[in-house]
C-alpha cells in the first residue's frame, strides 16, 4: 500500500543568520530565524515523511527546547525522520517540494540541493523535487518577511 505525507514550514528572515535551503549556504545578506539552523526546505520534507508514517510533527520528534537541536544541521533531522521511516517498515519512494519566496533565486542552487538531500534520504536524485516560486508580491511571503516550503512524500508499506 502506498501512504503520503504533506509538510509545511516557514520561517522569517533575522539579522547575522546564515541562509541554508536544503543544506546548501546561499548567500542572501539575511537568513531564516530558527532554532537549528532553519532550513525551511528540509523542515517541510522531514514532516512529509512524519506525516507520511502517521507519526506527529518535526516539533514533537525535534523539540525546541532540546539543546542538541541548537544550531543543528537540518539535513540531519530529515534523515533521522528517514530512519523513523525505515524502522516502521516503510520504502520511501519519493519526495517533492516547493520553495516560497521573492528572494534570493534559488535556481543555480537545486542541483546542490537535491544531491544533498538524495544522499542523506538514499533516493535517486530524479526521486527528489525542488521547486521554487514566488509569491508575486502578495502576503508576508510578498513583502520578503521570510520563507515558506511544502513538501509532499510517497511511501510504500507493506500494509
Ligand atoms: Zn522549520
Amino acid at each position: 500500500m502506498f501512504r503520503s505525507g504533506i509538510g509545511y514550514d516557514a520561517h522569517r528572515f533575522g539579522e547575522g543568520r546564515k541562509l541554508v535551503l536544503g543544506g546548501v549556504e546561499i548567500p542572501h545578506g539575511r537568513g531564516l530565524e530558527g532554532h537549528s539552523d532553519a532550513d525551511v526546505l528540509t523542515h517541510a520534507m522531514a514532516d512529509a515523511l512524519l506525516g507520511a508514517i502517521g507519526e506527529r510533527d518535526i516539533g514533537h520528534h525535534f523539540p525546541n527546547n532540546d539543546p542538541t537541536i541548537r544550531g543543528i544541521n537540518s539535513l540531519e533531522i530529515v534523515r533521522k525522520a528517514a530512519n523513523l521511516v525505515t524502522a516502521a517498515g516503510g520504502k520511501l519512494i519519493n519526495i517533492d517540494s516547493c520553495l516560497i519566496a521573492e528572494a534570493p533565486k534559488i535556481g543555480p542552487h537545486i542541483a546542490t540541493m537535491k544531491a544533498n538531500l538524495a544522499r542523506v534520504l538514499g533516493l535517486d536524485e530524479r526521486r527528489v523535487g525542488i521547486k521554487a516560486t514566488t509569491n508575486e508580491r502578495m502576503g508576508f511571503l510578498g513583502r520578503g518577511e521570510g520563507m515558506a516550503a511544502t513538501a509532499v512524500a510517497s511511501v510504500e508499506m507493506p500494509g
